[in-house]
């Protein structure tokens, strides 16, 4: 499926807040938004104004695209799922998200960011309960066990990961093969989704 393949960092500058897209350098002095807080094109500095209420809302539904890695048609997908269960529509919305098997990789500390943990999927590194899964966006179950093909779990860049990550992982998930395997032990509460996105304004946008 076709994704954005340009510059990261120009994700971030365009919704003036890191979106923690490339990993360890997101942490350091070469992020570009500390050394850039505007967004990118030659009319950057003019769009750090305020906007109106439906920018507000387009840029928070873009914002989220981005963190999660989704194209549009597929959020807007989700959305209306979302929108069909029980529940709080944008909370909803935000469980699907955290239940796609590369974020839930990227929460395992097997990948430095989302981009790398759908790298590994796609590229057979991870099975589910036992089984490889090579679609990124394969949403996860309670009961699923998420871990690293037997022959996956020595490269380099892996163990690196494994043993210099430092994030918590949330309490819905729980580690386990020393840290090789995670399991989903409950749906995601809200209050356990550490995202700086206001779903709320993503259900405004979308309803009108
Ligand atoms: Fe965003 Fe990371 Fe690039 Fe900083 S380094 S702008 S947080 S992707």
């Amino acid at each position: 499926m076709a994704r954005y393949t340009g510059p990261a960092c120009r994700l971030c500058r365009r919704e003036k807040v890191k979106l923690f897209l490339k990993g360890a350098r997101c942490e350091s002095p070469k992020c570009a938004i500390e050394r850039r807080p505007f967004p990118p094109g030659d009319h950057g500095r003019d769009r750090m104004r305020q906007g109106s209420e439906y920018q507000t809302q387009l840029r928070e539904k873009q914002k989220a695209r981005r963190i999660y890695g989704v194209l549009e048609r597929q959020f807007r997908n989700m959305y209306e799922e979302a929108n069909r269960q029980a529940g709080i529509t944008g909370e909803n919305l935000l469980r699907m998200l955290e239940l796609r098997v590369d974020n839930v990789t990227y929460r395992a500390m097997f990948g430095t960011s989302r981009t790398q943990a759908r790298q590994l999927v796609s590229h057979g590194h991870v099975l589910v309960n036992g089984k490889r899964v090579t679609i990124p966006s394969y949403r996860l179950r309670v009961g699923d066990v998420v871990s690293l093909a037997p022959k996956s779990r020595d490269l380099i860049t892996i163990r690196q990961n494994l043993d210099t990550i430092d994030r918590p992982i949330p309490g819905w998930l729980e580690s386990e093969d020393s840290g090789n395997a995670v399991k989903i032990r409950a749906l995601p509460e809200r209050e356990q989704i550490d995202t700086q996105v206001r779903e709320q304004l993503i259900v405004e946008l979308y309803s009108k």
